[in-house]
């Protein structure tokens, strides 16, 4: 079974979840503020993996976040190789949304200075862009700074295509990004890192070490898990076990994670 390339359907639009491989993490920095009851099966270090979104709406071709990149392979940095194995070639790709700044999701946006999807227009909430250009010094700077006169910076909530909404959800970082997929009565909602780990469903104040206004992605948790059981909602979790998709419930005052099984 295929374990790096995961395709389905929502509605009309054809999505599919692609692996950048993993990356090595410790528990202490994947499970800030977490009680040990509920991670104690979990080793102090393993891979967490890396699921990032392709969407094709017939009339955009659409990457959900470009991976770590070039320079982190063979561990991660596999999510052009995968695409170019679906028959996608980078050139191919209209719109990148940059749901936040960390480089495993940014990593794989330029190679030796250049845009990797050189077509492709780059999506990044405002606050996203100012936090890290503060930063200037920083990795992450350097990288999104590849792709200035490829990029649309946005202030508010905004349809990228008839459908598929991006979403202002920080707390995990300044501007990050979710989105909401809809399309012939289905909903996909994509948490990238609001969410870590299903096990983290149990105690939501539990974050990546990375977050950044822990309060506010406490918040931001609540609000999207909420919004997900109200609409009956696919989730798509980055870091959540391959594809990392599944639906959430609420059972007696905790969240619980049914996964989508290959
Ligand atoms: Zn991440």
């Amino acid at each position: 079974m295929e374990t790096n390339i995961f395709s389905f359907q929502i509605g009309k639009f054809q999505m599919t979840a692609i692996s950048d491989g993993c990356f090595h993490v410790t528990k202490d920095f994947f499970f800030s503020n977490t009680p040990d009851s509920i991670i104690s099966h979990i080793p102090d270090e393993f891979n967490a993996p890396l699921n990032f979104l392709y969407i094709n709406t017939d009339d955009k071709k659409i990457l959900v976040d470009a991976g770590f990149g070039e320079g982190h392979k063979p561990i991660s940095g596999q999510l052009l190789l995968h695409l170019k194995s679906k028959g996608i070639s980078p050139e191919e790709i209209d719109l990148v949304v940059i749901t936040h700044g960390h480089m495993d999701h940014i990593g794989g946006v330029s190679f030796e200075g250049k845009p990797t999807f050189k077509n492709a227009d780059h999506v990044i909430r405002k606050e996203e862009w100012d936090y890290w250009s503060e930063r200037s010094q920083s990795e992450e700077f350097k990288r999104l700074e590849t792709l200035k006169n490829h990029l649309t910076l946005i202030k508010s909530n905004k349809e990228i295509a008839p459908g598929i909404g991006l979403i202002h959800t920080p707390g995990h970082t300044p501007g990050h990004l979710s989105l909401s997929i809809v399309s012939e009565g289905e909903t996909l909602l994509v948490a990238s890192d609001i969410l870590n780990d299903p096990a983290a469903l149990q105690h939501l104040p539990s974050h990546i070490n990375v977050e950044n206004i822990p309060r506010e992605g406490l918040l931001t948790r609540k609000r999207f898990l909420q919004d997900a059981v109200d609409k009956g909602a696919l989730v798509f979790a980055c870091h959540y076990p391959f594809p990392g998709l599944g639906h959430v419930r609420s059972e007696k005052g905790t969240w619980k994670w049914s996964p989508v099984t290959l």
